[in-house]
């Protein structure tokens, strides 16, 4: 069964859309079956991943609202070697729609359950809100991982980030744990950065993943050719990295249903 993570921080532009599509490239990399799931209605992981949003006929819109299952509504990319279930604007009134629907917060966990026997990881791409969306990618989740710059505000914002994980722990899903804090656009010639990246280290232990992406200019060019870094630039720092990070996780993730069982206690 897949390993469920969603990559989440409800701050924007902390580089969670960076860490879903190199995160689901460098998986498949090390040879993962990998399915991506893009839940920001911005379509950027869509985009990112060299398929054009404008012209998806499905998206994870209609698997939300049941009018196609994932199986329908998924695309696979050769190029980047994971399969993606893509989202445009149309999401936004996803958000809307299913206020008044039964299940709401666990439709994707349901449509999930389809699948789940054919990756080995499904990567949620949420967006930077505690939105219905962002519950369902928690909800169908066996755990989070949580991209963030080690700047100053980092940790408070982590609070919110942390709360937020316990009430859907205590309240929707029990399997749900917070994976990891992966330190992302690091730049150790920067004291403070280096200061919030022993401070993290500190209060979060073994949470904090050992692999640091650095800031890496090639990452950051990569969607504008549709690609992840991972793929559009292999031997650049950061995509590299992004393999590294890959390979730790592979390593360092028990079964799924061991994951589950961990949770059991309260993040
Ligand atoms: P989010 O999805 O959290 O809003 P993004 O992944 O879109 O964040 O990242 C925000 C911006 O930072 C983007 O322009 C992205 O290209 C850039 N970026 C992300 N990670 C890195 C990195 N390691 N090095 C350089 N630029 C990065
Ligand atoms: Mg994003």
């Amino acid at each position: 069964m897949a390993k469920i993570f969603c990559i989440a921080n409800q701050k924007g532009g902390v580089g969670k859309t960076t860490t879903t599509v190199n995160l689901a490239a460098g998986l498949a990399k090390v040879g993962q079956r990998v399915l991506m799931i893009d839940l920001d209605p911005q379509g950027n992981a869509t985009m990112g991943s060299g398929v054009d949003k404008r012209q998806l006929e499905t998206t994870v819109y209609d698997v939300l609202l049941e009018s196609a299952s994932v199986a329908e509504a998924r695309v696979h990319s050769e190029k980047c070697g994971y399969d993606i279930l893509g989202a445009n604007r149309e999401l936004a009134g996803a958000e809307v729609e299913m206020v008044a629907l039964d299940r709401r917060e666990k439709r994707l966990r349901t449509a999930l359950a389809a699948v789940g026997a054919e990756y080995d990881f499904i990567l949620i791409d949420c967006p930077p809100s505690l939105s219905l969306l962002t519950l369902n990618g928690l909800c169908a989740a066996h755990g989070v991982i949580v991209p963030m710059q080690c700047e100053y505000f980092a940790l408070e914002g982590l609070t919110d980030l942390v709360n937020t994980i316990k009430q859907v722990h205590a309240n929707l899903n029990k399997n749900l744990q917070i994976i990891g804090l992966l330190r992302v656009m690091f730049d150790p010639r920067i004291t403070l950065q280096q200061q919030v990246s022993e401070q993290l280290k500190a209060h979060f232990g073994e949470k904090v993943f050992d692999t640091v992406i650095p800031r890496n200019v090639r990452l950051a060019e990569a969607p504008s050719y549709g690609l992840p870094g991972v793929v559009f630039d292999p031997p650049a720092k950061g995509s590299q990295a992004f393999v590294a990070f890959a390979e730790e996780l592979v390593r360092k993730m028990p079964p799924a249903s061991a994951l589950a069982a961990e949770a059991a206690s309260p993040p």
